[in-house]
């Protein structure tokens, strides 16, 4: 074949195949299109998942009628215009590119209106041509309204999923978005009917952690605002209590933009490392802002990741300033004199006030006036975190019985609400309680599946539990696999579910921390077919919330009750998985640390 240039509609769509995978990646598009205008209002009304309508309409700053069809054009922007520019974007977009594309795989109609005109005008794309701009009635501001998505790529439009599976990728998007600009109002519906309506919350940001992830998300989180070497690090992170068994509420943003950076996530495990069980994830919202120059976006053409120029210094800066801010409010922290106002602060139910940091860019940045955020909660937390450090110890196989002495032998006492302290025919034994309690109960729900369904028993009052609309449908379509689980769950609202039985074996745990990770856990692996491989995780997520936490005094009878259990779990040749439950010093050991016999 000859060489020759293509035409621009395929050029177009070819941009289009790396912009635009589905219809969220549209709605994506628009909407930072929407908040680079600086708009204080957007509105996104949805259709069938997307793939026949979406329309994002704003309140910004509009587009002049003859620049238009401009807007249309492939690598048009008015956002930056120079090499230098896009060293230091300051926007959510700047290549050029979204609108064409979208055009060219949809039906898409522009209208706008700039500031201070007397009326709007509109302009279509049909099959790559634009019409001429014709007058329209619009208030200030822009709309597009982009329909028949991949009408003309049969291959894309195969690859569309169920509709309700592309509209929570949407929900799902704004929600993020919505999140970093609690100052901005959202409203987002889906063939008509509300699904996220979000008032502007300039005055208490925290509430829009509320009406966007759960009712009381706030109430559970930690307000971080701290600044230095050029970087600043605002937002909330969730309690330890708060910590999900997905790591799906996670929002960072880099000047604006979420990202998904492994950096970033490494930082903020780290942080959480002396306070989390391992498996678990923590909640957060955070914003990390520096100069736009410290910060190359243009590495990813859905600008979904970003790269740091000194990453050390961000890795850093984020570690230590979440591992402080954790610390400071676990019980009996040091305090360094400066900071004791403010760890008394934390610790009595109130975060310092701290200064209105208006971002200059696009009403971005968590700045509060003043917050109330009561962290009581995180005080008592601790008591159910334990440090989580990696060892190389490997498990030990199980000591023969002696004497009549049982294995792990007869519990002396509880060391340090943590530890049970054994003695056993040849030396102690030292067991985890709650890694131990949770692998039995683990073991336990994993055969009684394997026999059929998990036992359950009633609650003696059903609990109500409020979700977000695209959970309480999974938990509806989920409900013979709930049941499979031992739960009776039935949805009760638009965004309620209600819990009226539980597997037995989980008798007195926080059922509802534990029904919102399952929830999560089915929220993750997706597809019915999917579920049963994670089918385990979804087990091992359960016995976590049963096992018995730190700090809870136990009996000398119950102490043994645990040390029988733990023997016929592992006589029952389990593998052993993951940490150690158990350690055994023999009598010979203990007489070599002593250096007794020499
Ligand atoms: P980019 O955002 O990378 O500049 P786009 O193709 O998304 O490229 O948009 C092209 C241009 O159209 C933008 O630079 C902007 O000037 C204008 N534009 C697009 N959407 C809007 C909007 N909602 N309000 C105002 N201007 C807009
Ligand atoms: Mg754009």
């Amino acid at each position: 074949m000859p060489i020759r240039q293509l035409p621009e509609q395929l050029v177009n769509q070819i941009a289009a195949g790396e912009v635009v995978e589905r219809p969220s990646s549209v709605v994506k598009e628009l909407l930072e299109n929407s908040l680079d205008a600086g708009a204080r209002r957007v509105e996104i009304d949805i259709d069938a998942g997307g793939a026949k309508r979406i329309r994002v309409r704003d309140d910004g700053g509009g587009i002049a009628s003859e620049e238009l069809a401009l807007a249309l054009s492939r690598h048009a922007t008015s956002k930056i215009t120079s090499l230098e520019d896009l060293e230091r974007v300051a926007t959510l977009g700047f290549r050029g590119e979204a609108l064409p594309s979208i055009a060219s795989v949809s039906r898409l109609k522009l209208t706008s209106r700039e500031r201070g005109a007397p009326h709007a005008w509109s302009v279509e794309a049909i099959d790559g041509r634009l019409s001429a701009a014709a007058p329209a009635q619009h208030p200030e501001g822009t709309t597009v309204d982009v329909q028949d998505l991949f009408f003309n790529v049969p291959a894309r439009r195969k690859f569309m999923r169920a509709e309700r599976t592309e509209f929570g990728h949407i929900e799902e998007l704004v929600r993020a978005q919505a999140l970093a600009r609690p100052g901005i109002e959202f409203r987002l519906t889906h063939n008509g009917r509300a699904a996220l309506m979000l008032g502007a919350r300039d005055a208490q940001p925290e509430r829009r952690l509320d009406d966007a992830l759960d009712v009381d998300f706030s109430a559970q989180a930690l307000r971080i605002e701290h600044a230095g070497a050029g970087l600043s690090l605002s937002g909330w992170i969730g309690a330890p209590t708060a910590s999900r068994s997905q790591a799906d509420r996670q929002y960072f943003y880099v000047n604006g933009r979420l990202v998904r950076d492994r950096l970033i996530a490494h930082a903020v495990r780290q942080a959480y490392a002396d306070v989390l069980f391992g498996g678990r994830h923590p909640a957060f919202v955070l914003a990390l802002d520096l100069d736009p120059a410290a910060v190359d976006v243009n590495v990813h053409p859905a600008k979904h990741e970003v790269r740091f120029r000194d990453s050390r210094l961000v890795h850093d800066f984020i570690y230590r300033t979440l591992h402080a801010a954790i610390a400071q409010t676990r019980p009996g922290a040091e305090a360094h004199p400066q900071d004791s106002a403010r760890v008394q602060s934390l610790l009595g139910g109130g975060v310092a006030a701290s200064g209105y940091q208006a971002m200059q860019q696009g009403g971005l940045g968590f700045g509060v006036r003043e917050s109330t955020t009561p962290v009581q909660a995180w005080g008592a937390l601790y008591a159910s975190g334990t440090a989580d450090t990696e060892t190389d110890r490997q498990p030990q196989p199980l000591p023969a019985e002696r004497d009549g002495v049982p294995p792990l032998g007869y519990a002396l006492a509880q060391v340090h609400g943590i530890y049970v302290l054994a003695q056993n025919a040849t030396g102690l034994v030292l067991v985890d309680m709650h890694a131990a309690h949770e692998r039995i109960t683990y073991e336990r729900l994993k055969s009684a599946r394997a026999c059929g369904a998990i036992p359950s028993q009633s609650l003696l009052v059903p609990l109500t539990i409020a979700l977000s609309e695209r959970e309480a449908r999974l938990v509806e379509e989920a409900a013979p696999r709930f049941a499979a689980l031992g739960f009776e769950v039935d949805r009760s609202g638009p965004g309620s579910v209600l819990v009226r039985r539980i597997p037995s074996a989980l008798e007195g745990s926080n059922v509802e921390g534990l029904v919102r990770d399952v929830i999560a856990d089915l929220g993750v692996h997706g597809s019915e077919s999917r579920l049963t491989e994670f089918e385990n995780e979804l087990l091992a997520t359960m016995a976590c919330h049963a096992a018995v936490r730190a700090n809870r005094k136990l009996e000398l009878a119950e102490m043994n009750g645990l040390l029988r259990a733990m023997e016929a779990t592992e006589r029952a040749d389990q593998c052993n998985h993951g940490r150690p439950t158990w350690v055994s010093l023999s009598l010979g050991e203990l007489d070599r640390l002593f250096l007794r016999g020499r």
